[in-house]
């Protein structure tokens, strides 16, 4: 049972709405929605450092639905900008559970998505359009998308959207949109580049910072095991796969490349069968990509192998794992990458592989996640691969650029000199 004060009965939200709650299955409001939603009704310019998983999705658009009400006019009042075309499918997903009883209509355009269809669908009439910010600009420029009647605009995931190099079609938008409007923007992280963002075009905002101190999901319990190359992770990974008491249901394994991937998944399928195992990338077909998510969601396989990119913005409900198979470079996708488990009041697992050329990235991300982790040892009974010359060629370069980041006085080791000087041997032959 939940008292008056924890329950969604609480904004005042009309019949619809709450009803539409209601066949979410959501039940009490989460931090960041207990918070958003109040200052949004009240129309207040709103920043909020959330990250995916705590459901600011709803945070935003249950008090927009209020606010927007019922179906009016044919220009939509309300734009929400995401930066890739999963995240905006999402959610206009989660936009039409919300709003299946209102009637308020909804559209989402995104390159890779037919423009006609868009064009048509906005000619019938909208009140929400969520869009990336090159397909809107395309479809205002060509006259098929009128800016005049939005009233408020939604910025979400900020920080990847400025990450993608979105801020000149960013500037365009806010040039052409009417002054008049609510600002609310979110973001998982807050960095340099978000700030400046939020203060050219936000003023007066309301900050909401949702566990600050805590940046990672607090229902994901986080392991990290050193492991020395690719062979071993694969076989430590698999072992586990095997391990009916891991109970691995759903799991999703990210790697750093594309390479990576294509070569574990194709391991895996060794081991598991070809019809347990799907592999995204960035280079795959947007269809290829929905595909092999949607067989993880509804249970036809069990692993997804991905690389970050792909996997960005992707809503996958109730995933008991996920694996990092490498340490990743842009250390926010750490966060991004563990908040596919753990969502919403359900508990995960992440488990992440250090070689001895990740680990100074996995100090960074620790200062980044401000948790210290302490590294699980290896089963006993659990032999690592001996690490082949090349591989070990590459992780040495790797600690050698390290070090000279750290100490720019730092020469080198004597191997990459060694494997620079054949590498030159080899290019002038
Ligand atoms: P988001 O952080 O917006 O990506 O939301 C993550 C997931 O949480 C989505 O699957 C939502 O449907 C779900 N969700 C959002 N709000 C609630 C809530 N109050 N209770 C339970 N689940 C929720």
């Amino acid at each position: 049972m939940t008292t008056a004060n924890t329950a969604f009965s609480q904004f005042g939200f009309n019949k619809q709405i709450i009803t539409a709650i209601k066949e979410c299955g959501y039940e009490t409001p989460t931090p960041v929605q207990q918070q958003a939603i109040p200052k949004i009704l009240a129309g207040k310019q709103v920043i909020a450092i959330a990250h995916t998983g705590t459901g600011k999705t709803a945070s935003y658009l249950l008090p927009l639905l209020k606010i927007l009400g019922y179906p009016q006019s044919n220009e939509p009042r309300c734009l929400i900008v995401v930066p890739v075309h999963e995240l905006c499918i999402q959610v206009q997903n989660a936009a039409a559970s919300l709003a299946l009883h209102t009637g308020l209509r909804i559209i989402s355009v995104y390159g890779g998505g037919s423009i006609k269809t868009q064009r048509e669908q906005l000619q019938a009439g909208c009140d929400f359009v969520i869009g990336t910010p090159g397909r809107l600009l395309e479809l205002y420029k060509e006259g098929s998308l009128v800016f005049k009647k939005v009233k408020h605009l939604v910025i979400d995931e900020a920080d990847k959207l400025l990450d993608m190099g979105f801020m000149p079609q960013l500037n365009k938008l806010f040039e052409v949109l009417p002054v008049k409007r609510q600002n609310l923007l979110f973001s998982a992280t807050m960095n340099d580049k978000v700030k400046r963002l939020a203060e050219n075009f936000i003023a007066f905002p309301e900050y909401l910072e949702i566990q600050q101190e805590q940046k990672t999901a607090p229902g994901v319990a986080q392991k990290i095991y050193a492991i020395p190359n690719f062979s071993s992770k694969a076989k430590f990974l698999i072992r586990f796969l095997n391990d009916e008491n891991q109970a691995m249901n759903k799991v999703i394994v990210f790697c750093r490349t594309k390479a990576i991937a294509k070569r574990l998944s194709d391991e895996l399928k060794l081991s598991f069968g070809t019809s347990a195992v799907r592999r995204i990338d960035g280079n795959m077909q947007q269809q290829a990509r929905i595909n092999a998510v949607q067989a993880l969601n509804e249970g036809a396989v069990r692993i997804l192998v991905a690389t970050d990119i792909a996997a960005r913005g992707l809503d996958i409900r109730n995933v008991t794992h996920v694996i990092n198979f490498d340490v990743p470079l842009i250390y926010d996708d750490y966060i991004h990458r563990i908040g596919r488990t753990g969502r919403v009041f359900t508990k995960g697992e992440s488990i992440t592989y250090c070689t001895e050329a990740d680990l100074w990235h996995w100090k960074k991300i620790e200062k980044l996640t401000g948790k210290k982790i302490p590294f699980t040892p290896l089963p006993g009974d659990f032999e690592t691969e001996k690490t082949p010359y090349e591989e070990q060629q590459f992780m040495n370069r790797e600690l050698d650029k390290q070090r000279r980041k750290d100490d720019p006085e730092y020469q080198g080791a004597f191997h990459e000199k060694k494997s620079s000087n054949k590498h030159k041997r080899i290019l002038r032959r």
